[in-house]
């Protein structure tokens, strides 16, 4: 018997993408020991208190089907919290809860793109993003930014293949390149939608990893709010990645839809699990504040090691627990750059080949490692580099 066609597409996408990432999980199941720097996961684990009000909601009988929409006082909370941080009044009703911002990514598509519809999606992107639009019988097709403009995705690249588009997928902070989008550029991806007509499913998982510069939702632009999808999560904010809980702000109308659209899939989340986020949010924004320090730390830590040199070129990070880096002076490409590092450094890092064409030369560094063990890496990867350009050189 045939699977699908287009789960068949489906594995065939992912497989390039992580395959320096399985080499690396094979090395570590052999005994060796690698420097894991190549996945978006925490180096601490969920606080206490919100594993406690896991625990004890479970403990107290929550563990049957949970609303499929999300617990209302969870959506209540949601809701205040967008309305706080981005000075948008929301309402529970335009809130779903989620099992996570991937479910919430592939809702958003299902209720926007009809089969054949054309999505755009922001080049250099998060590695599921092809996939979910696929998924739902879309056709992915990429809108670059370029590592020339800073991988800010202009007006005009967006105009350039909008005719016929149904939405636009963007992501700030950005994953994988750790750039946050300025208002200037938030206000030329607006435009773009309405004169396009466009759908905007704004990934903002990473909203709480600001370090030199202002997260801005493109949601509370003029015009923006009846035609855009924010993506939120509490995988990143609150290092609650296995809890796989997250959700989807929009309109109230799309909002049902969607509720319908769980009741068909998902289910819904666990209530224990929406109990461990409602507490989770009401402990404030000081451990959101807790929980990002180390990356906005390891970025500082970088920039000053990686001054030391000029082979590799540090995208300038503003946010989120990535940086990039342009390898092209070493003469590999992200893959081959990324390859050896493993094989002959025991460094595993995501050559940036795996988020997009615009990220071809570059490698993707997550800083999810302890600072000491993190700065012995980005030197090991510094006298690598060294080693390569060296080489490159001498073949001329
Ligand atoms: N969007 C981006 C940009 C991500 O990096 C991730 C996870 N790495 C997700 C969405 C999905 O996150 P989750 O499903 O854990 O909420």
């Amino acid at each position: 018997m045939n699977p699908s066609n287009r789960i068949n597409e489906l594995s065939q996408l992912s497989s390039g993408a992580w395959e320096v990432f399985e080499k690396s999980r094979e090395l570590i199941n052999s005994g060796i020991d690698v420097i894991e720097l190549s996945i978006g996961e925490h180096d601490i684990k969920t606080d206490q208190r919100i594993l406690n009000a896991m625990n004890e909601s479970a403990l107290d009988g929550n563990t049957g089907y949970a609303p499929v929409k999300g617990n209302d006082t969870l959506r209540k909370e949601i809701a205040e919290r967008v309305t706080y941080q981005t000075k948008v009044e929301t309402s529970f009703k335009n809130v779903i809860v989620t099992p996570g911002g991937q479910a919430a990514l592939f809702a958003a598509h299902m209720a926007v793109c009809d089969h054949g519809d054309i999505a755009l999606y922001c080049d250099p992107y998060y590695a599921t993003y092809p996939g979910t639009i696929k998924g739902v019988n879309a056709v992915p097709k990429t809108v670059q930014a370029k590592a020339d403009d800073n991988f800010q995705l202009s007006e005009t690249a967006i105009d350039a293949v909008a005719s016929n588009a149904k939405s636009l997928l963007i992501n700030s902070p950005n994953n994988p390149t750790g750039v946050i989008y300025t208002r200037q550029t938030l206000e030329g991806i607006a435009a773009a939608c309405i004169k396009n007509n466009l759908w905007l499913i704004s990934d903002e998982v990473y909203n709480t990893q600001v370090w030199n510069s202002e997260h801005i939702s493109p949601r509370s632009l003029d015009g923006m709010k009846e035609r855009t999808i924010v993506i939120g999560s509490m995988s990143k904010s609150h290092a609650m990645t296995g809890s796989r809980i997250g959700w989807a702000i929009a309109p109230e109308e799309l909002i049902d839809h969607m509720i319908n659209l769980a009741t068909h899939t998902t289910y819904g989340v666990p209530g224990f699990i929406q109990d461990a986020a409602l507490c989770a949010l009401r402990l404030g924004k000081r451990i959101e504040l807790e929980i990002s320090e180390p990356f906005r730390r390891r970025q500082e830590i970088a920039i000053k090691i990686l001054s030391t040199q000029n082979i590799l070129k540090l995208v300038p990070p503003s946010g989120a627990m990535y940086l990039m880096l342009d390898v092209r002076d070493t003469g590999l490409t992200g893959i081959s750059f990324s390859k050896l590092l493993l094989e002959e450094q025991f460094i595993a890092v995501m050559p940036g080949e795996s988020f997009g064409e615009s990220a071809s030369g570059h490698i993707r560094i997550a800083m999810t490692v302890n600072d000491e063990i993190f700065s012995d890496a980005l030197n090991k990867i510094i006298d690598f580099s060294k080693r390569k350009k060296l080489k490159k050189d001498s073949l001329r």
